[in-house]
């Protein structure tokens, strides 16, 4: 099943668990709309022919919802009981770290086996280095910022871009040293308003005629985005400023060919794992090797933002 937001690569996943089994002549059930479809029993019997033409989209054909009632004992209890209905013996988990706790909760109560695929495009996951959705996230937010600046530079604007990422400044952080952004302000480092005002009035001194801002979700200045705008308008009225919130089109798309990969590699071990009596684990990859972390260590784990990143932005920034 898949659960939580959803992520490109879903398709991805969905397809290998599925083709999966039928390699290995399990049977494979598909649960619709998460762990509400589990309580509800909305499922269905996928074969290897089920999964035809959809690694290519983005979405899941599975559906994804978030449930309330999976949170009370009583509505694991009852999705239990579908899954057992269904003869059903094993569960993979794609989604985040919302789902996966979901898991850990229900893996406890009723020792039913369960494996996580990390699929979320904020790659805030500890135990991999990538989650399914986030690279091609990466690509659309780029291509989105490529476009703005387009438009800055032609009317000397700046822009401040707000992409996703409410804890974790992952996106922000590499699709602004990808796009070229003068200032990257993400929640893992607080920069202080008046260091970015010191660097973008530098900017200006040095010639640049048009400025990119790209803004976390979870920035942690205090001010949201439309603030910041403001504040930088109010202070450095020689600049035309705008805001742009890119939004849920970041969740959209097809896959990139990483994440149709990634999603093709963890599929296989999710089952693999499963079939080999082993639960209460989340695959990922490490070093570009797929490898498998404790479920309740990916939740709790903290994901560190990469310092050598941090440090060649402060520098192309110069
Ligand atoms: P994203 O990272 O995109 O937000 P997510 O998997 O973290 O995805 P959540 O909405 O946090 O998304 O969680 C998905 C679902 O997992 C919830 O709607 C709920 O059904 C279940 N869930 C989350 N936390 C718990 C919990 N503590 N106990 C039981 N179920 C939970």
């Amino acid at each position: 099943m898949t659960s939580g937001g959803d992520a490109p690569g879903m398709n991805a996943a969905i397809r290998s668990v599925v083709r999966t089994c039928a390699y290995y002549s399990t049977e494979c059930v598909g649960i619709y709309r998460g762990y509400q479809g589990m309580i509800e029993g909305d499922f269905v019997t996928m074969t290897a022919r089920s999964v035809n033409n959809i690694i290519q989209k983005g979405g899941t054909i599975l559906k994804s919802a978030r449930s309330k009632e999976f949170m009370t004992a009583e509505g694991r209890k009852k999705a239990c009981d579908n899954l057992k209905e269904h003869d059903i013996d094993g569960l993979v988990v794609i989604g985040g770290d919302g789902s996966f706790t979901g898991g850990v909760v229900f893996n406890k109560e009723h020792n039913f086996p369960v494996i996580g695929i990390p699929g979320t495009i904020d790659n805030d996951i500890f135990g991999t280095s990538h989650t399914l959705g986030y690279d091609t996230a990466l690509n659309t937010a780029m291509d989105a910022i490529d476009k703005i600046r387009d438009t800055a530079s032609s009317h000397n604007r700046l822009f401040f871009v707000e992409v996703m990422g409410r804890d974790a400044g992952f996106i922000a952080l590499n699709t602004g040293v990808g796009a070229g952004a003068e200032e990257i302000l993400i929640p893992e480092e607080d920069l202080g308003l008046d260091r970015m005002l010191e660097s973008l009035k530098k900017s200006r001194r040095s010639g640049k005629s048009s400025s990119i801002v790209v803004v976390a979700e979870g920035d942690k200045s205090g001010r949201n985005v439309y603030q910041l705008a403001e504040y930088v308008e109010e202070n450095m009225p020689e600049y035309e400023v705008r805001v742009s919130v890119l939004g849920h089109m970041q969740r959209g798309g097809s896959p990139t060919c990483f994440d149709r990969v990634l999603a093709s590699r963890l599929g296989v071990k999710a089952v693999e794992l499963l079939i080999d009596g082993k639960s209460n684990l989340m695959v990922g990859l490490k070093n570009d090797k797929v490898s498998t972390t404790d479920l309740e260590k990916a939740i709790k784990g903290q994901c560190e933002i990469d310092m050598e990143l941090l440090r060649v932005s402060d520098i192309m920034t110069t």
